[in-house]
This record gives C-alpha cells, sequence and structure tokens, in this order.
C-alpha cells in the first residue's frame, strides 16, 4: 500500500499584521499564525482575526490554540471579538490560551466585562499560565515544541522558539522587547529570527541592535517585525540590520508566508 503525502501541509507561519502599536493600510499590528498539521496556532489577536484568517485562507474552527505574548491592545485587542465570532458561528470545542498570569488575569476581567459567563453554550476556553522562567515549555506536541522566555519590555512579555518537529527547522520571536540576552538564548541556531525593529526607544530595539542579536544567535536568518508602518525609512532598517548581520535580512509584510 502507497501512502500518500500529498494531503499533508508544509508547516508554515502565516504573517498577519508587522506594523508597531500604530497600523496603517497595508499594515495591521503585528500578529502571526502558525499551521500545522493538526494544530493551528495564533500568536496575538488584533482587529478583526476572523476577518484575517479567512483572508489567508485559514478557518477558523481549526484553531486549536492562542498565545498572547503581553496585555498591550496592539497585541490582545482583537481576543473579545474572536471568541465572540467564533462562538457566534457554531464553535463548540475547545480553545487553549496561553499567556503569563499577568496577561491572562486581564484577559480573564475584560472578558468578565463583557459578561462572557452568560453567553450560552460558550466553548470551553483552557487558561494555560506560564511561568516567568527562560525556556518555560509552552506546548509540546507530535509537530511542534513551543518554548517562551521573558523578555525587556514595559510590562511582563514572552518570546517565543518554536520548533517543527516533522522537519527540523525552528524559528524565533522576540515580541516587543529591548535588546536581551534572553532573545539571544531563545534564538540560539535558529532558521529564522523574527525580532522586533520599532526602534532605540524604552522597551523596544533598532533594526541594528535587532541584527546584533540575530548575529550573537547565530540565526541563520532574520525578519525585522514591528516597525513603524509610515515613511520611507523601511527599506533603512534592512539596510541598518544588514550593517550588523551578514545572513538574509528581510522586511516582514502583511500575509507573508514562510515554509518550515
Ligand atoms: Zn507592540
Amino acid at each position: 500500500m502507497t501512502l500518500y503525502l500529498e494531503d499533508e501541509i508544509v508547516p508554515a507561519l502565516t504573517f498577519l499584521g508587522t506594523s508597531s502599536a500604530v497600523p496603517d493600510e497595508g499594515h495591521e499590528n503585528s500578529h502571526m499564525i502558525v499551521t500545522g498539521d493538526e494544530q493551528t496556532i495564533l500568536i496575538d489577536s488584533v482587529g478583526n482575526s476572523i476577518l484575517r484568517l479567512k483572508e489567508v485562507g485559514i478557518d477558523h474552527n481549526d484553531l486549536t490554540d492562542l498565545i498572547l505574548t503581553h496585555f498591550h491592545p496592539d497585541h490582545v485587542s482583537g481576543v473579545p471579538s474572536l471568541l465572540m465570532n467564533m462562538w457566534l458561528l457554531g464553535r463548540r470545542h475547545e480553545l487553549n490560551i496561553y499567556g503569563l498570569r499577568y496577561t491572562l488575569e486581564r484577559l480573564e476581567k475584560l472578558m468578565e466585562f463583557y459578561d462572557w459567563a452568560t453567553w450560552p453554550n460558550f466553548f470551553p476556553v483552557h487558561f494555560r499560565n506560564l511561568p516567568e522562567e527562560e525556556k518555560a515549555l509552552l506546548l509540546e506536541s507530535k509537530e511542534f515544541r513551543i518554548h517562551s522566555s521573558p523578555v525587556h519590555h514595559l510590562i511582563p512579555t514572552i518570546g517565543l522558539r518554536i520548533e517543527f518537529l516533522k522537519t527540523g527547522k525552528s524559528l524565533a520571536y522576540s515580541c516587543d522587547t529591548e535588546p536581551c540576552a534572553e532573545v539571544e538564548r531563545l534564538a540560539a541556531g535558529v532558521d529564522v529570527l523574527i525580532h522586533e525593529a520599532t526602534g532605540a526607544t524604552l522597551g523596544h530595539t533598532s533594526a541594528a541592535q535587532a541584527g546584533k542579536i540575530a548575529a550573537q544567535a547565530q540565526a541563520k536568518s532574520l525578519y525585522l517585525i514591528h516597525y513603524p508602518a509610515k515613511g520611507d525609512e523601511r527599506q533603512v532598517l534592512v539596510d541598518e540590520a544588514r550593517s550588523t548581520f551578514n545572513n538574509p535580512v528581510a522586511l516582514a509584510q502583511d500575509f507573508m508566508r514562510l515554509e518550515f
């Protein structure tokens, strides 16, 4: 008997948004989705995630996990409407939501303001509290192994490392952070480092600093994300990062898909 593998989905990450806190017409706030055969993992939720998922051809029913990096509006403002939309569209199966206690407590309070306990037949939501420690195991399945580490932002925030177990590939995502050794360690030897490039301000990183982190981590490539959406400085960002990192650098764009 021949096994046909054509139905197997190539594990991938798709950028659903790439801008820093203020989006524009072509750049939604930074968030992304990781897809495999059995799991579909949304990382942060902003705007109308249900529409964003439709635009990239992902069925919201396939969503198994939601990881929240930190409780700033440009990362979590879409969660209440995502939950409500999925419920109204008939979702009955569970959803796991991962985050630091700081994040999940606030999300729960927010949902209490919406009286979500009174929404009839609301699907089960499991809050998975992550310890505020380096390389905490967030999730492990046949397809993915995901670790989180606290990074250096204005409020408790996590970066992520995702290992694609079927292909042996890996990525790391800094999330919002100042340049820090935690990201460098999280990203050690990854195929792709997705690093923020908001600029050298409090709690953030410049493109040149992101390049330096990528070099120290010995990442094979660098994608800049969470950059100011407006202005003509964007090619400049890539050039800046190239001044400190010799491997390929690209600017992440909304709907760009990376296969692993
Ligand atoms: Zn942000």
